[in-house]
């Protein structure tokens, strides 16, 4: 997933925007040529584009591939696995409890307590 996306993506269920990323690890990757600057938030710089003042170096954003990272909505308490590179923003009625619980076990020294605690729809306190 590219941190580009971050500017994009709201909350599947209560639509709140920008969404806060942890990211596992990463790989290099070829940026387009003239990429789109990101717009509203840039993942990369995690700050809005009118706080961050100058202009966003965006190639940067472009440049990287989230290989594996979780996505976490502040609002609902919700949180969103990112696996080999794609985003999984699914319904809580579709997501598949034992993987996530396995995701959450796996990535378990990289994500903060308060997600493996309390993290919506599933948890490692459960
Ligand atoms: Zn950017
Ligand atoms: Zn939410």
């Amino acid at each position: 997933m590219k941190y580009r996306l971050m500017d994009l993506l709201a909350c599947p269920v209560c639509k709140h925007f920008p969404l806060t990323l942890y990211v596992f690890n990463t790989r290099e990757t070829e940026a387009p040529p003239n990429p789109k600057k990101c717009e509203l938030y840039c993942g990369y710089h995690s700050a809005w584009i009118e706080e961050i003042g100058e202009e966003p170096r965006c190639e940067e954003c472009w440049r990287k591939e989230i290989v594996n990272g979780l996505l976490y909505c502040e609002k609902c308490g919700r949180w969103y696995p990112i696996e080999d590179e794609i985003p999984r923003m699914l319904p809580d009625d579709l997501r598949d409890r034992n993987k996530d619980v396995a995701f959450l076990a796996r990535w378990k020294a990289r994500i903060p307590v308060k997600i493996l605690r309390e993290g919506k729809p599933f948890n490692l306190q459960e």
